[in-house]
């Protein structure tokens, strides 16, 4: 089937609306993602006809739950490349993953005098929790610096890996810059070195293929609510040999095999890992969202979107005043601008008036904000619903905003 943007928006009801008498531009996909009429439809159907407590059910609405959350971890396992559904844990998306992993995996194998590896464009949820690591176990955080452009400095990264190096965190894409990392060669690096690697994924699997397997990293982390899924919920992807000899990191029912006063023994993997109720209707929604994104082929939405980032550049190039942060020579689905003169978030303010919905603010990125010298930057960010005429609306509203400022 070849990609027809124009049939995938007709999947997304909440597209089709005007704001402040505008026809919706709707360009903020990095901070949470629309959803289509599959994965709406798929979420009514369950809590209509199929829910129910999951696991030990006696009765059938509970044996269709257990099968609904179970398959969903197989269709994520599957959407990732990876061959056994026992590696998918559940989470309320990247953050929560990505503490799952200092809590559990840090508190047991990172000690005193240890290092932590991040960089200069991680988000705010892949720094703050190895700092609390850090600080918890007498580890150290190493940064690996960006170039201007906006791309990881690998030699910085080779002169910091060392015989203390424990972990590699690095981000598949840039929430603010776009840039696709190198990651398959961070892996190579950081294994040489005896470190594993966690990437964070939320801005990875709704853009383009993944393949853990291919990637060869031991962790990835992503949240369904920027896969066009509903929020609340998540994945992390581990090895299992990693998972299967790290014990949980929080306690409740369905993580136990036994529990007594005396002792309390752990179920095995995932379920050692999500403690009480699940979201099985957002499971149940994620894997509906993910078998939507297969259809319309991660390769084609990758295609799809990357024309649109080539088309939007230039236009925002030619616009007096406007810079680009960020330029790297691999971008996928983000761009963050500038503008002399006026605020990011008086621009995010007019473009809203032009029916443009576009993200302003540090983008939960403050070092790098630093790092570029700027409080903060106006964000497009793209989807696979995105067109040509919402890049047209969105530089329209910039030369109106420059009138209006007369910038
Ligand atoms: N990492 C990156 C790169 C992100 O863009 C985001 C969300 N903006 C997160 C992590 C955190 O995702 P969530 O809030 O869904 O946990």
């Amino acid at each position: 089937m070849s990609f027809d943007v124009a049939q995938i928006r007709e999947d997304f009801p909440i597209l089709h609306q005007e704001v402040h008498g505008k026809p919706l531009a709707y360009l903020d996909n990095a901070a949470t993602a629309q959803k289509p009429r599959q994965v709406i439809d798929a979420l009514a159907r369950f809590y209509e006809r199929d829910n129910g407590a999951v696991h030990r059910a006696v009765h059938a609405l509970g044996a269709r739950s257990t099968e609904a959350y179970e398959g969903a971890r197989a269709t994520v396992a599957r959407s990732l490349g990876a061959t056994d559904p026992r590696e998918v844990v559940f989470v309320r998306g990247t953050t929560e993953a990505i503490n799952l992993v200092a809590a559990a995996w840090g508190r047991s194998r990172v000690a005193s005098g240890d290092e932590l590896v991040i960089t200069e464009m991680e988000h705010h949820s892949n720094i703050v929790p190895w700092q609390l690591l850090c600080d918890a176990v007498g580890a150290r955080l190493r940064v690996v610096p960006v170039n201007d452009r906006g791309e990881l400095l690998l030699e910085e990264l080779d002169a910091i890996l060392g015989a203390g190096t424990r972990l590699v965190a690095v981000t598949h894409v840039s929430n603010v810059l776009g840039t696709l990392n190198p990651v398959r060669e961070i892996v190579e690096r950081a294994h040489a070195a005896g470190a594993l690697v966690l990437v964070d994924g939320a801005q990875g699997v709704p853009h383009m293929p993944v393949d853990v397997r291919e990637l060869g990293c031991d962790f990835y982390a992503f949240s369904g609510h920027k896969v066009f899924a509903p929020t609340g919920i998540g994945a992390l992807w581990a090895r299992r040999e990693i998972l299967e000899e790290l014990g949980p990191w929080q306690g409740g029912g369905g993580m136990i095999a036994s529990v007594s006063f005396e002792k309390t023994t752990w179920a095995g993997v995932p379920e050692r890992f999500e403690a009480g109720s699940p979201n099985t209707g957002g499971a149940v929604g994620l894997a509906a969202a993910l078998e939507y994104l297969e259809a319309a082929g991660p390769g084609a939405v990758e295609r799809h979107e990357r024309a649109l980032v080539e088309y939007a550049e230039p236009a925002l190039r030619a616009i007096p005043g406007l810079r680009l942060i960020g330029e790297p020579a691999d971008r996928a689905s983000v761009l963050s601008f500038v503008m002399d003169g006026i605020h990011a978030h008086d621009l995010g303010t007019i473009l809203d008036r032009e029916g443009v919905a576009v993200r302003a603010g540090h983008h939960c990125a403050q070092p790098l904000m630093e790092r570029y010298g700027v409080p903060a930057t106006v964000r497009a960010s793209f989807a696979l619903y995105n067109t040509r005429e919402d890049v047209d609306a969105l530089v329209a509203g910039l030369h109106a905003a420059r009138e209006i400022f007369g910038a």
